[in-house]
């Protein structure tokens, strides 16, 4: 049985608060949830800290980024994550796009963020790191303010779950919320093992079919630590 708007919109609420609370986002980044009923729209927060938003402060924006909002209220600049990567990955039902800390170091070095560990397989063979200065120079301010710089960041995310943001974060795409979610919150949780264990030597990574194989085997499970972060998050909503 497929769930109601309403409590997708609800999900959509307590995502931004368990990414939160699970250290992917803080007062900025954002989390987004396709149209269930059209494709050619998704639904995200208006512009405010994460930590704060519930199901009444989302609103509707189309592929091209332009909001479609009866109240007239205004969301993120970076709102061109989402259109253009929902335009291009037909497969993409949500998206998360933060600053969290232990991916920044991977955008900036060359170190390649790979799957340390059976909860990060749906990393595959190496993560892609967007370079805004191949397609706006050198003078930006790293933000993906526009659909043609959207687009070029979905380009290089590919077919892949997750790409990093040279010097400004990630983005991690899933075919639902508890996807999305799971996935930013292990990429986050991965990226700080693998710095850890970068320290003592020489690192065995998964093989492809290894994260492939446990990328297929977490995804039958996303319910069960969902289940857990919306009981959290739920705890602390005031
Ligand atoms: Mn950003």
């Amino acid at each position: 049985m497929s769930k109601s708007l309403d409590d997708l919109l609800q999900d959509l609420a307590i995502a931004n608060r368990i990414l939160v609370n699970e250290g992917v986002l803080d007062g900025f980044g954002h989390i987004s949830l396709r149209h269930p009923e059209r494709a050619d729209r998704f639904f995200i927060a208006r512009s405010m800290a994460p930590g704060l938003v519930c199901a009444d402060d989302l609103l509707q924006v189309d592929l091209e980024g332009a909001v479609h909002d009866e109240r007239g209220r205004r969301t993120y600049v970076e709102r061109f994550i989402h259109s253009a990567i929902y335009a291009a990955r037909p497969d993409v039902h949500s998206v998360v796009h933060s600053h969290s800390p232990s991916i920044i170091p991977f955008g900036v070095t060359g170190a390649k963020l790979r799957p340390i560990c059976h909860m990060s397989g749906f990393l595959g063979a190496t993560t892609p790191v967007y370079e805004i200065r191949h397609s706006a120079g050198e003078s930006t301010d790293l933000l993906i303010s526009s659909q043609a710089l959207g687009r070029s960041l979905a380009q290089v995310l590919g077919q892949a779950s997750v790409a990093l943001m040279r010097g400004h974060g990630s983005v991690t795409v899933g075919h639902s919320i508890e996807q999305a979610v799971f996935r930013a919150i292990y990429t986050e949780k991965s990226a700080h093992l693998q710095m850890q264990a970068m320290r003592l030597g020489e690192i065995n990574f998964l093989t492809e079919g290894e994260a492939q194989a446990t990328s297929a085997m977490n995804d039958t499970h996303l319910q069960r630590p969902w289940e857990m972060w919306k009981r959290q998050a739920l705890k602390t909503w005031d």
